[in-house]
């Protein structure tokens, strides 16, 4: 019936409602197909502009278009927009008043809206059904189309009841639209909506404009803070896990002078659209969000997308990053891997169904896979989508090429993973082949009979952290490929048969190595930002040599003169008056008064011998929450409340209370615990523990356990230690 509107038809209606000229990639193709009658599916990028794939025919063709799209914010946006058009347009969902959903149905039922939004869980509403039986639907639009699957990083149950529920209502075509499917998820959207005979269009998932780098996660917050302000003017989204850690970081951004504010589920709808419109006018620079921020918010010159918390799988990642440089301009994309963020999330996923769980921890796992691997970045993601990508390096536009890893013979490994995939049967995930290679004892290994293997404990010498990286890289290199049905499990792919036949000499990327105790870590330069020291290795020196002599005059402890962190952050911060000196990591006042003049002469000389430029406004200071929690300790300490209670009154655990209270101390707050300590020990125990302190040269807590730890526990030590200091150094 539209069968013969062609490009230039549709081209008209572009400009006259969009503005826009041309159309974007295959946008054009989409909307005929759809108006042809036929079902489509659309898996293209974030901010390909897929929206305009159904709300263009929709304007256009006789009736309503209903558009399923999971988040309330990206609805009503939509909906404005079109308003500002001049096209009647309208959602319903659990947010609304009866009387505005009343009213809106009724303009459907009359004809009025050329689109109609609802949010999945109305539209499995028996009642609704009745209703949308009145109403003259064009077609179907299903937004966000990830979220059908439990694959897919944004699992929506009530997705999966979206296909039930048409099927009751007359056959009109289906869009189904995501910007993030891996195969399996893609399978998953098309059995679950039926739609196996619908067109696909896919477009490349390369975003060519941004920089992928990952960082070890050792300290973290003075790097981001130095990276927001050597950028200022330009906008930027810092994505956390939790609540709790949005409100902490967004509190300490504005503390130290930048335009932030937090975003997450937990605040009212109003100050979550305050924020985000703060955002969106650049009145605000940067928005520190949990992952509710962002679907649907169109935003074109976002900067900088860094990860302060490891995303749940590579699509999450990808989505989230998706949001920088969406005009094609920079977009600096960072995050900050530790692995006990991993385990961290992985057991938040706890209370999920096993299913759920099980799909979760191999999605999480994927990720930090790729966060350790030295493989190209952008290399990885495609690979991940399913996509090519012909290069093997992309060039500098990730970490992993601009520093690129050494090379190792790998053929001795490629042959032994390969070949244990082939003897077991292409049915096993990687862990398992591991302990087969490994040649592991294990019930399962004796019941299959892989014990027999020729492989079995051939790789007993190997390194068992480098399996990861060697089955990450065939797979990457289409050696291996994933079982689509069951997760986890490794097949061979023809490549690998090959080589198993014909083998060659081949070359690996040696992983990435986070181990937390690397000190020099994390200090390659961020994107567009000079290079990151953490701190001066020549005045550190210097000082540490002049806290030794200090502690010989004093006849204490070098520690007890300052710790190691604070010598540190002096030679970050090169403070050269006894002002700046009191803003240093655990020193306060009184330290800084006491010990402090020769600490900051000497970095005053430096500075000026070295015409060091001081990084002035880059002092991270804490933020006030932190300070009330301190003076409220300090309080309570001076009243001698037990530390218990006074962890229970400030709803902390205890380790969070001795935590600040060593904090307190070290910054050159005298505190007095003796009530708490004797309580514990008696006063000969007490003096024992005095008496490691006084002779041993180190601070380190560590060391203390282990070498008192046979006699004392770590409570025991820890406040005798906080006691000493106080006693002694304040
Ligand atoms: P997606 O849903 O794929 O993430 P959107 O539909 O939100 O992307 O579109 C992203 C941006 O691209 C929007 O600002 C949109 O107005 C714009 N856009 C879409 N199509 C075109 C086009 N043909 N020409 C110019 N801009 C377009
Ligand atoms: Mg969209
Ligand atoms: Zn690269």
């Amino acid at each position: 019936m539209v069968a013969t509107i062609t490009g230039t038809d549709l081209r008209r209606p572009l400009k006259k409602y969009f503005g826009y000229d041309s159309f974007r990639g295959k946008q054009e193709e989409i909307i005929q197909n759809l108006m042809s009658g036929r079902d489509g599916f659309v898996i293209m990028p974030t901010g390909a502009g897929k929206s305009l794939c159904y709300q263009l025919p929709a304007l256009i063709q006789p009736g309503t278009a209903l558009v399923v799209s999971p988040l309330i914010a990206l609805m009503k946006n939509q909906v404005d927009q079109m308003h500002s058009f001049g096209v009647e347009a309208g959602f319903l969902n659990s947010s609304m008043s009866r009387s505005d959903y009343e009213a809106v149905k009724k303009k459907a039922v009359k004809g009025r809206l050329k689109l109609l939004y609802v949010a999945p869980e109305t539209l499995c509403r028996e009642d609704f059904l009745e209703f949308l039986r009145g109403v003259n639907i064009s077609f179907v639009a299903i937004d966000e189309a990830h979220c059908i699957s439990e694959w897919g990083h944004d699992f929506r149950p009530e997705y999966r009841r979206i296909r039930p529920m048409l099927n009751k209502l007359p056959r009109v075509p289906i869009i189904a639209l995501t910007a993030t499917a891996t195969p399996k998820v893609q399978q998953d959207i098309i059995h679950n909506l039926q739609i196996e005979e619908a067109s696909v269009f896919k477009t490349s998932f390369n975003r060519t404009n941004l920089y992928y780098e990952v960082r070890p996660k050792i300290n973290p917050v003075p790097q981001v803070v130095k990276y927001i302000k050597q950028n200022p003017g330009k906008s930027g989204i810092v994505y956390c896990l939790s609540r709790k850690k949005v409100e902490e970081l967004a509190e300490l951004f504005v503390v130290n002078g930048i335009k932030a504010v937090p975003y997450h589920a937990g605040l009212d709808s109003e100050t979550r659209s305050k924020h985000q419109d703060m955002f969106l006018s650049e009145e605000a620079q940067v928005v520190v969000a949990t992952i509710a921020f962002g679907m649907g918010i169109d935003k074109p010159d976002v900067r900088f997308v860094i990860h302060f918390d490891v995303p749940k799988s590579i699509e999450s990642y990808y989505q989230e990053t998706g949001r920088a440089g969406r005009d094609g301009l920079e977009g600096v994309c960072v995050l900050f891997y530790q692995f006990s963020d991993v385990v961290k999330l992985e057991k938040f996923m706890k209370e999920k169904p096993l299913s759920e769980r099980e799909a979760g921890k191999h999605l999480l796992y994927e990720m930090a896979a790729f966060a350790e691997s030295g493989v190209c970045r952008r290399k990885q993601i495609l690979h991940y989508f399913g996509e090519e990508f012909e290069d093997s390096r992309c060039g500098k536009m990730c970490d992993n090429c601009r520093h690129p890893r050494p090379f190792y013979d790998a053929t001795q490994h490629v042959t032994l993973a390969l070949r244990a995939v082939n003897e077991t049967g292409g049915r096993f995930g990687m862990n398992y082949l591991v302990s087969v290679l490994r040649g592991s004892q294990s019930q399962q290994i004796k019941e299959l009979g892989h014990d027999q293997l020729s492989i079995f404990g051939a790789a007993k010498d190997i390194d068992e952290k480098l399996w990861k990286s060697v089955f990450g890289q065939l797979l990457i290199h289409d050696f291996l490929a994933k079982d689509i049905h069951e997760y986890g499990v490794l097949k061979l792919a023809p490549k690998g048969l090959d080589y198993l036949s014909d083998p060659f000499t081949i070359q690996f990327v040696d992983s990435l190595s986070f181990e937390p105790t690397e000190k020099d870590a994390g200090m390659t330069p961020m994107a567009g930002g000079e290079d990151y020291k953490a701190y001066d290795k020549t005045l550190f020196d210097m000082l540490m040599k002049l806290r030794k002599e200090t502690a010989q005059r004093h006849d204490l402890p070098p520690y007890i003169i300052f710790l190691e962190t604070s010598i540190e952050d002096m030679a970050t911060k090169y403070p050269t008056t006894l002002a700046e000196f009191e803003n240093i990591v655990g020193v306060g006042k009184g330290k800084a008064e006491k010990f402090g003049r020769p600490f900051v002469e000497l970095i005053a000389k430096y500075v000026e011998e070295q015409e060091v430029v001081k990084p002035v406004d880059f002092v991270v200071k804490t933020s006030g929450k932190n300070s009330q929690d301190k003076l409220f300790i300090i309080q309570q300490i001076d009243r001698r409340t037990p530390l218990e209670d006074i962890a229970d009154l400030r709803d902390m655990s205890y380790e969070e209370l001795l935590e600040k209270i060593e904090q307190i101390v070290y910054s050159g707050t005298k505190l007095n615990l003796k009530y708490q300590l004797r309580e514990i020990m008696d006063d000969e125990r007490i003096e024992e523990l005095y008496d490691y302190f006084r002779s041993s040269g180190s601070d380190d807590l560590e060391a203390a356990i282990q070498k008192l730890g046979a006699d004392f526990t770590k409570e025991e030590i820890q406040l005798a230690r906080i006691q000493y200091y106080s006693e002694n150094a304040i």
